[in-house]
């Protein structure tokens, strides 16, 4: 284990908590040390839930350790059950507790409890929180939609799904839920259940009825596809609907699944084709994107940038170790070194050598690249507050591909100026040095008032003068020109003034330097 100030991932105790904390009437009961009791706030002041986790921290200290911590955790656990009555009781170790080998899943059930109780192996020290979250919620199935004897019979195309994968914390999956919702039903194909999210033990035991599964998130919901599929013979849609494209091949997918007829819907038509092709090609054909997030949505970036911004991939990795190999297939197919890490300064080196012009990641990524003054989206978790924004904002499907573009394409476009100083890059303000306006240090107008000063101090950059002056008014009909124009119309007036030996410029001195420089 590594002493970090950043980690992409926590460790499978809170992949844990995130499935307690997306379903109703699961109570976790976790053997930790009091300090643990932090991974409250990823939920409550992160993702702004109104309410606690349901999680009892057995929150032993240090002085505890030469008693019996066992006896402390079965204390807490009877005392969980009978304080929330939940329908299903999962227990586990956090790190340090996993060191004093306490076994949680044999004192719960030494506790005779009147509810079933599911016990968590979390090795803190291989894996991570999404691994946790993906083996907390295969546990959870396999407890309550057991396999049946014998081999898995299989099924014949049918209009009934699950959807599969979305959890609490996750990037936009309260939105993508709604969207995805949408679009399945508009195929005409029901949504039995939708799980972890939002689904009880009860829905658990309904997963089988459904014909097919939905993998919405592969890193949560793909090990209990995959179990699923071969005990009860539940085919499943592995593509996630991440863009116009995507969305489209998610639509035809789904309706095989479902044996039916994929039919141009409207709502499969997303703003995101024709927006990339109407939008100025200088700003989108081209743009070096790097890339980084969970192996979801970093392939889905991908994707889409290369395919339907018309972006040039220059780096794409992810943290996701137990998704490397789809991670690998796709920076191959963009001709780039993949990469691997959870190390953030590593990501970093990769940014800085890569040198994109947009940085599409997770929150650190958007810290870094704000360091570099590069312009960038987050794309996938871990994210900030700010990334639980209290309007609609999904990822899949339609409306999905529409918050894309706009939260993509904007940081790129911020004030037209970076534009404009490509048609004005031989003006001394706006050169090639010049930063785009966009970036706090480079902005316009701080630019445009210290060129102006040293003008007026008499810079070698424009040879003013010492005499000459502006009249009040005639500097604030400069001040009306756009700043883009601005520096090039106070040199022009000077130089006309200063060759007709003028002392002061007048508003009349404006227009006539000006009628004399467009001849
Ligand atoms: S037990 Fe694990 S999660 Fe808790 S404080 Fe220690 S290292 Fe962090």
């Amino acid at each position: 284990m590594q002493l970090t100030v950043w980690t992409y991932e926590g460790p499978p105790h809170v992949g844990a908590m995130r499935i307690a904390a997306s379903m109703r009437g699961v109570h976790f009961v976790l053997h930790a040390p009091q300090g643990d009791t932090y991974a409250d706030l990823l939920f409550t002041m992160i993702e702004r839930r109104s309410t606690r986790p349901p999680v009892t921290y057995t929150t032993f200290q240090a002085r505890d350790l030469g008693s019996d911590t066992a006896e402390i955790f079965k204390t807490a656990c009877r005392e969980a059950v009978e304080r929330f009555r939940p329908d299903a009781v999962l227990v586990g170790a956090s790190c340090t507790a996993e060191l004093i080998q306490d076994n949680p899943g044999g004192l719960a059930a030494a506790l005779n409890l009147d509810i079933p109780v599911v016990n968590l192996e979390l090795p803190s020290y291989q894996k991570k929180e999404n691994w946790g979250a993906a083996e907390t919620f295969y546990r959870l199935v396999r407890a309550f939609a057991p396999a049946p004897v014998g081999v898995a019979a299989a099924r014949t195309p049918g209009r009934v799904c699950n959807i599969l994968g979305p959890a609490s914390l996750g990037f936009r999956h309260r939105d993508d839920i709604v969207e995805v919702r949408k679009l399945v039903e508009s195929l005409g194909v029901t949504i039995n259940v939708v799980a972890p999210l939002g689904a009880s033990v009860a829905d658990l035991a309904r997963l089988p009825e459904a014909d097919f599964n939905i993998v919405l998130y592969p890193e949560i919901g793909g090990v209990t596809a995959d179990w699923l599929k071969r005990n009860h013979g539940q085919p499943f849609v592995a593509i996630q609907p991440i863009g116009a494209l995507a969305t489209e091949a998610f639509v035809e997918a789904v309706a095989k699944a479902a044996g039916i007829k994929a039919q141009d819907i409207p709502e499969t038509r997303s703003r995101l084709p024709w927006y990339s092709r109407s939008v100025d090609s200088t700003y989108l054909t081209g743009k070096r994107v790097f890339i980084f997030g969970d192996a979801t949505h970093a392939v889905a970036a991908a994707h889409i940038a290369a395919k339907e911004l018309g972006f040039t991939v220059c780096g794409l990795g992810t943290y996701s170790r137990e998704f490397a190999r789809e991670v690998r297939a796709a920076a191959a197919e963009y001709g780039v070194e993949p990469l691997i890490s959870d190390d953030h300064l590593a990501v970093e080196d990769a940014i800085i050598s890569a040198q994109p012009e947009l940085v599409l990641g997770t929150q650190m990524e958007r810290h870094v690249a704000k360091r570099l003054r590069i312009p960038c989206a987050v794309i996938s978790s871990p994210v900030h507050v700010q990334d639980f924004p209290a309007r609609y904002s999904p990822q899949m499907g339609v409306e999905g591909a529409n918050v894309i573009f706009d939260s993509w394409v904007h940081p790129l476009m911020m004030g037209l100026e970076e534009h404009l100083l490509h048609m004005f890059r031989d003006d001394f303000e706006f050169n090639d040095t010049a930063q785009p306006s966009h970036l706090s240090q480079g902005a316009p107008a701080a630019a445009s008032a210290q060129e102006e000063h040293a003008a007026a101090a008499g810079s070698p950059l424009i040879e003013v003068p010492a005499t000459l002056q502006w009249a009040d008014e005639a500097e604030r009909e400069l001040k009306k020109i756009p700043f883009f124009v601005r520096g090039k119309a106070r040199r022009n007036t000077e130089r006309f003034a200063s060759e007709n030996g003028l002392r002061t410029i007048t508003l009349e001195t404006l227009y006539d330097a000006k009628a004399h420089f467009s001849r």
